[in-house]
């Protein structure tokens, strides 16, 4: 019993000490090339799990603050199979000032939310159950989330008894008009994880890319649970 102690414990050490290792040298930041190998190992991810199919979809991470400069996603590419190389850097203009490629036609939406609530990522995803929900609930104005565990996901939530509000906003094709109601939507509620486009997808954020893409495994979870549990009653 001892010895597997002994090894569960070096286990945890041995981890811990390659944390560290890989931690970024400049904790106030993500590099350029550090947020695009992670942002390409989330694509896969997120591709393989069905939350961006046939190029849906964008991700962005701040590399710089002063002045700003963001790593977004190219428009037009398969999420699931990204290379670093393909990435942009813009600055808050989204005029481009590294890499080939043309911005997003959302990348406002990304600057408009690092600018809102001082996220240092952003992640956007057209789910199944986002595009359900963001349509039944549109009247509603958004969807309450209250009584789940994996609330407790979401960054400075400590019990299942909170409630989250996901505001619903109508769809636009006007990136400049949206990115205005969305910067609107995050002066009026500084406290949300994240927004829905009626019959378009999410929008969530992190201080850091580590944190983003939790927000989006939980806020996905949750809008699943939700449309199975619809499901689970009428059976
Ligand atoms: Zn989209």
């Amino acid at each position: 019993m001892f010895g597997v102690t002994t090894k569960k414990t070096e286990r945890r050490s041995n981890r811990r000490n390659a944390a560290t290792a890989n931690a970024p040298s400049n904790p106030k930041g993500t590099s350029f090339a550090e947020a695009t190998a992670f942002l390409t190992e989330i694509g896969k991810g997120f591709h393989v799990r069905g939350w961006v199919l046939g190029t849906s979809g964008n991700f962005s991470a701040v590399t710089s603050r002063e002045p700003l400069r963001v790593a977004i996603t190219s428009t037009g590419l398969d999420k699931g199979s990204l290379s670093p190389t393909q990435f942009l850097e813009v600055d808050n203009a989204v005029n481009i000032v590294r890499g080939d490629g043309r911005p997003s036609a959302e990348a406002l939406l990304h600057l408009a939310i690092v600018r809102g609530v001082g996220a240092g990522a952003v992640l956007h995803t057209h789910s199944v159950w986002s595009t359900v929900l963001s349509g039944s609930h549109a009247s509603q104005g958004g969807i309450a989330f209250e009584g789940y565990e994996m609330l407790k996901g979401l960054e400075g939530v400590r019990t299942h008894k909170h409630r989250e509000w996901l505001p619903i906003l109508e769809n636009s094709q006007d990136m400049v008009e949206l990115s205005d109601r969305v910067s609107k939507t995050l002066q009026a509620s500084p406290s949300i994880h994240g927004f829905l486009l009626k019959e378009h997808g999410l929008y969530t954020w992190g201080a850091s890319l580590q944190e983003a893409k939790r927000h989006v495994e939980i806020l996905e979870f949750l809008m699943e649970v939700l449309v199975r549990s619809g499901a689970a009653q009428s059976a």
